[in-house]
């Protein structure tokens, strides 16, 4: 048994990923997982802004999906999520999309630092040739403390995903770092353990071990994520996140249900 939670993964709603939620579940509880959340790419409000998320239209099939999921596996946990993309000035849109469903968690992501540069975008590496990593991980992490401070959001998703494309500032960002951190604190929401940095050019778990410690000692809490967007990808390196955390000093993650936090031992 798996004593964490995977809360983060994706459905071919969004275009890139393959498999459906029931494909999803029959592989956690083949590895042991007792709970797992679907945490697709939430609809944006204007169509034009990216090509990666899930359509406004598909909203209720991806509901009905993770319906499907439950009742074809009645012994695993299934949580109703969105990854949902934080813009300045999306905020009513994305209280509009919290009262369509019973969800029980938003993660709040950003991908975009402007409306057209998301910066984990394979297609969009032209554009880090023309800026200063230090701007760009800068504005990122600016962003995302806005997220955090919004209220809207359960949990942050992959705080530190500017490495990516292992691309870093020579001059340490690490100050902006903690006013992010600040905020998650402030607002008293969680970040994610998420493996998907492994398997990425920068090779290691979002966020850093140094991030992840400014957290602990913060008491923020955390989830666990294998970001998968294919059914085989769930619980990815768990023990990997799960070794992170407790040579960090964590000892508890939590869970959520009609977006409450409940903290469990790890
Ligand atoms: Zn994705
Ligand atoms: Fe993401
Ligand atoms: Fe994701
Ligand atoms: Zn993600």
């Amino acid at each position: 048994m798996i004593s964490v939670a995977d809360y983060h993964m994706h459905t071919p709603l969004c275009h890139h990923a393959t498999g459906e939620p029931t494909e999803y579940a029959a592989h956690a509880l083949s590895i042991g997982l007792e709970e797992i959340g679907m945490s697709e790419h939430s609809p944006m409000p204007s169509p034009g802004i990216g090509n990666w998320h899930m359509l406004i239209e598909d909203l209720d099939l991806y509901v009905s999906k993770v319906e499907k999921a439950r009742r074809d596996h009645p012994d695993l946990t299934i949580r109703l999520a969105l990854e949902v993309d934080f813009l300045p000035g999306h905020e009513s849109w994305i209280r509009g999309l919290a009262e369509k469903h019973p969800w029980d968690y938003f993660i709040g992501s950003v991908h975009y630092i402007s409306d057209t540069w998301d910066v984990d975008n394979p297609e969009k590496m032209s554009e880090w040739a023309k800026h200063d990593p230090y701007d760009v991980w800068t504005m990122y992490f600016e962003r995302l403390a806005q997220a955090a401070s919004s209220g809207l959001f359960e949990i942050i998703g992959h705080a530190d995903l500017p490495k990516k494309f292992a691309i870093y500032p020579e001059k340490d960002c690490f100050p902006t770092i903690i006013k992010f951190l600040d905020a998650v604190s402030e607002q008293g929401i969680a970040i994610e353990l998420n493996t998907a940095g492994l398997r990425k050019n920068c090779k290691e778990i979002y966020p850093s071990e140094r991030l992840l410690h400014a957290a602990f000692e913060r008491d923020i809490p955390i989830t666990f994520a294998s970001d998968a967007h294919a059914p085989e990808e769930v619980g990815m390196d768990f023990m990997k996140a799960i070794e992170l955390a407790r040579k960090t000093g964590y000892t508890k993650t939590c869970r959520f249900k009609d977006r409450k936090r409940t903290i469990v031992a790890i």
